[in-house]
């Protein structure tokens, strides 16, 4: 009811700006650390490096002692399944901070980011407690997702001896659905007569600088290829390390585009506004002997057969991100 006079202009930011210094109230850890949840942790994430399980193995590692994984750092001050409750008369800044963008129709939340940094491994028996500051909260965004204002905590990590172990800064987002992109645009931003309508764009792939260069690559029409500069092997998706020798340095190679469908699925739902459906997907087998997914076109559905062979074309209706797909072969190509 009172939403447009808490929501305009300089008056609700300063409201919010308040809490930017403010601590939150302090999380201890319910248990130290130890083997059981480190051991759940390890089994979930597949990683069987004994240095968190064996104690033999751990005493013989550079730590001497077991630890506990570096990521683990946030999980063992989380609140658990009931400890995240909050209430309108909760008197903790951040769910102060959090209410006040409730009321004010933000009451959307999506996590954008999380960096960590790590002091010092943790080991066993260590009594950990987190403090929480609200950094920063930002000015009215529009994001693909709504209208809305991101929130940056910084928590710092500490032993029992309040000696600090690693940091954290935690970005959400609260936004007010139904604002972002595919919402109704207002009539002020309305495209000129002449332009037809503009399909919505494809995600965005998110990038690193071990898979960078195939996009840059599709960006001229070139499909490329990561390649081990130590022993040569091809390997796609891209990744930092070559599985067969260990070799960190790789380079590239052209693929010429001929492959054959290995398997496909024709996606029906969830339906993405940037898409047609039915969408058929293949994984394609190329000549070079890595596969890639991409999306096949120029081919009725009921036509496409695991086997067929196919060449690649590029969908590059958006100025910014041009992806390989893959047709039939042209006879005589
Ligand atoms: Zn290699």
């Amino acid at each position: 009811m009172h939403e447009s006079e808490t929501t305009d202009g300089a008056a609700f930011l300063a409201r919010c700006k308040a809490f930017e210094g403010r601590e939150v109230d302090a999380l201890v850890a319910p248990d130290p650390v130890n083997q059981a949840m480190i051991r759940h942790w390890v089994e979930a994430m597949g990683d069987a490096n004994p240095v968190y399980t064996d104690p033999d193995a751990a005493a013989a590692s550079v730590h001497g002692e077991i630890i506990a994984p570096a990521v683990m750092l946030q999980a063992w001050t989380m609140p658990g399944l009931h400890g995240n409750a909050r209430g309108p008369g909760d008197t903790n800044p951040q769910s102060q901070l959090l209410n006040l963008l409730d009321d004010a129709g933000f009451v959307g939340v999506v996590a954008t980011d999380s960096e960590q940094e790590y002091v010092r491994m943790l080991h066993l028996g260590d009594h950990i407690t987190a403090r929480s500051v609200i950094d920063e909260v930002s000015t009215e965004k529009r994001t693909a997702l709504g209208v809305g204002h991101f929130i940056t905590t910084r928590i710092d990590y500490t032993d029992a001896d309040g000696e600090l172990v690693g940091t954290q800064r935690w970005r959400i987002l609260k936004f007010r659905p139904g604002t972002g992109r595919g919402a109704a645009a207002p009539p002020a931003a309305a495209a000129p007569e002449a332009e037809p309508p503009r399909r919505m764009p494809r995600p965005r792939p998110g990038t690193t600088l071990d898979n960078l260069f195939f996009f840059e690559g599709a960006m001229e029409r070139r499909l490329l290829i990561q390649r081990c500069a130590a022993c040569q092997v091809l390997r796609h998706p891209p990744q930092p390390r070559c599985d067969r020798c260990g070799a960190y340095d790789w380079d590239t190679v052209e693929a010429c585009g001929r492959g054959t469908v290995y398997s496909f699925v024709v996606n029906h739902y969830p339906q993405v506004p940037a898409f047609d459906y039915p969408l058929p997907i293949g994984l394609i087998e190329l000549e070079e002997g890595t596969r890639l997914v991409a999306q096949i076109v120029d081919c009725p559905i009921e036509d496409i057969v695991v086997g067929m062979a196919v060449e690649v074309t590029w969908l590059d209706d958006d100025p910014e991100l041009v992806v390989p797909a893959f047709r039939p072969a042209r006879s005589g190509s």
